[in-house]
């Protein structure tokens, strides 16, 4: 095991990421020991640090001359060609084996995509459901409750008097080991996002395994209905906290899973948030690794919609007044995290209205989220966020306007902007760049029957409002922080 400051670099890594893994890792490695297993372990500071992990195996494999390498299959393709890349220099015979911390393999989700022509998150959750007999009926063919999805609960928001007695969010504080890796983190990492202040993310499998069961008792009930809402001061909301633990393989998703069900069968969550929770872990998390593993490495190069702009400035330090950009950035930077709904629907869709390049776009959610691994990051920013794939992951981009933020947030209450506005001094840049996004895409949108409405839509903006609308564009994509002032009217 080696802490090589390349993967620290490699992706501008939020300070609290940095944290988590170097933390886990000598959790682990003490773990190893204790239990009689010796490890071939380098910290960040040790003179034999060779700076990379390729540079790091290389030194191992002429010390130790093994006769093969063993490894699971890595969570990012670079690193599976770059220990292949070195055994192969070596003449050593590398085996790689299946990662058993998901429900399915790459080779198990080819064979399910192989001869369609669409890949639908939907029917691919069905058959895992069915293969794994989970929130089943006693037949094997009948989901629970009886029907397969339970999205229309799903949609609440926390009204005008916002979340009532939220419970707290259930994570740790850091043990003298985390302490040491943070101290060591910020001396050397001084000049990377992020503040440590609020490192409290589970490092080891007992404080992961703590996590979980916080979640399951006192936040998995209100999970589903709450699931897209969002809320000014509360970054976690009823989310459940556990992708990085997962990520970091403290927890199995099948412990998971089970747990949530258990919940449900104990009458102590409702079905509706416990299928909306099972449909993330067992369907979307299973779902976008099969993604990654069948379209890499061209999946990297992606951009179905010829995003030419760079990512803006402000998304390294939350300087803006547009609220919900402002409150989902500066809780990326205090915590390393965002939920869902704010990752796509504010930080992605701003980026996506803009025209942001995905790999930008990308490489921002690698380095500043703590669960953030390539396979579970690119789909889901390069995919689903930016729709950079054309289609392979989520059948539309998604698109819409400030109305959307609106409803699912109190956000625009503190905002200069109005969400209702196009053009003008008072225009919200989202609600501008909606309709700017559908002028500039309109043919190619036109081919896609799930878009039929919204293009359709754009038949009743006159020539002069549809003129109107791309000055406005164009002014705010000069200026996309709207740091000039809420008063600035596009000339
Ligand atoms: C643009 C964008 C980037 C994202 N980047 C990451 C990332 O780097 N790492 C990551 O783990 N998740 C990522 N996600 C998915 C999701 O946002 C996070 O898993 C979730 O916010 C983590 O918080 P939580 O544990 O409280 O999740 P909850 O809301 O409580 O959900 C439960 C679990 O379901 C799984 N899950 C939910 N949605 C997804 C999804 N779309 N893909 C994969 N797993 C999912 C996660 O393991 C999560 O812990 C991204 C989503 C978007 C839109
Ligand atoms: S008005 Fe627009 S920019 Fe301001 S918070 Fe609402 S959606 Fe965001």
């Amino acid at each position: 095991m080696a802490e090589v400051p390349a993967e620290a670099t490699y992706a501008w890594s939020h300070k609290q990421r940095i944290v988590l893994f170097l933390a886990a890792m000598r959790h682990f490695r003490n773990n190893l020991e204790e239990g009689g297993i010796s490890v071939d372990y380098t910290e960040l500071g040790d003179p034999g640090n060779a700076g990379t992990l390729e540079k790091q195996l290389q030194c191992s494999l002429e010390r130790d001359t093994p006769e093969r390498v063993v490894m699971v299959q890595p969570g990012e393709y670079r690193v599976l060609t770059g220990v292949q890349a070195v055994c192969r220099e070596a003449k050593v015979e590398v085996e790689v084996r299946e990662d058993e911390h998901f429900y399915c393999s790459p080779k198990a989700f080819d064979q399910w995509a192989d001869g369609k022509k669409s890949l639908v998150m939907e029917f691919f959750y069905r058959e895992m459901r069915k293969r794994y007999g989970i929130l089943m009926q006693a037949d094997g063919k009948t989901p629970e409750g009886g029907t397969w999805n339970f999205d229309k609960s799903n949609r609440g928001s926390f009204g005008r008097r916002g979340p009532m007695d939220l419970p707290p969010a259930g994570l740790v504080k850091p043990d003298p080991i985390t302490r040491a890796v943070m101290e060591e983190v910020n001396a050397r990492f001084a000049d990377h996002p992020g503040s440590l202040d609020t490192f409290n993310w589970p490092v080891t499998r007992r404080a992961a395994l703590s996590v979980l069961r916080h979640f399951i008792e006192q936040k998995l009930p209100c999970f589903g209905k709450y699931q897209d809402a969002m809320w000014g001061g509360e970054p976690f909301l009823y989310h459940s906290l556990i992708s990085a633990s997962l990520n970091l393989k403290l927890l199995n998703p099948r412990e998971v899973v089970e747990r949530a069900e258990r919940a449900f069968s104990d009458g102590l969550a409702p079905i509706e948030a416990v299928e909306g929770f099972v449909r993330q872990v067992l369907g979307w998390r299973e779902y976008v690794r099969g993604i990654y593993w069948r379209y890499m490495p061209d999946y990297l190069e992606m951009n179905e919609m010829g995003a030419d702009q760079p990512l803006p400035a402000f998304y390294w330090d939350g300087d803006t007044p547009l609220a919900c950009l402002r409150e989902t950035i500066s809780g990326t930077l205090k915590n390393g995290y965002a939920h869902h709904i704010q990752r796509l629907m504010v930080t992605g869709l701003y980026a996506l209205l803009l025209g942001v390049k995905p790999r930008e776009v990308e490489d921002w959610y690698l380095g500043i989220y703590v669960d953030a691994v390539e396979w579970v990051t690119l789909p889901n920013t390069l995919g689903m966020s930016q729709y950079g794939d054309g289609g392979i992951m989520a059948s539309k981009p998604y698109i819409a306007t400030g109305k959307y933020i609106k409803k699912m947030s109190n956000y625009c209450s503190t905002c200069p902007k109005n969400p209702e506005l196009a053009e003008g001094a008072d225009a919200c840049p989202f609600t501008t760049l909606y309709w700017d996004y559908l002028i500039r895409h309109e043919s190619k949108l036109k081919a896609n029957q799930r878009m039929a409405l919204q293009v359709r839509n754009l038949a009743h903006l006159s020539d002069t409002r549809r003129a109107a609308i791309r000055k406005q564009a164009e002014w705010v994509r000069n200026c996309p922080s709207m740091a000039i002032g809420a008063s600035a009217t596009p000339s």
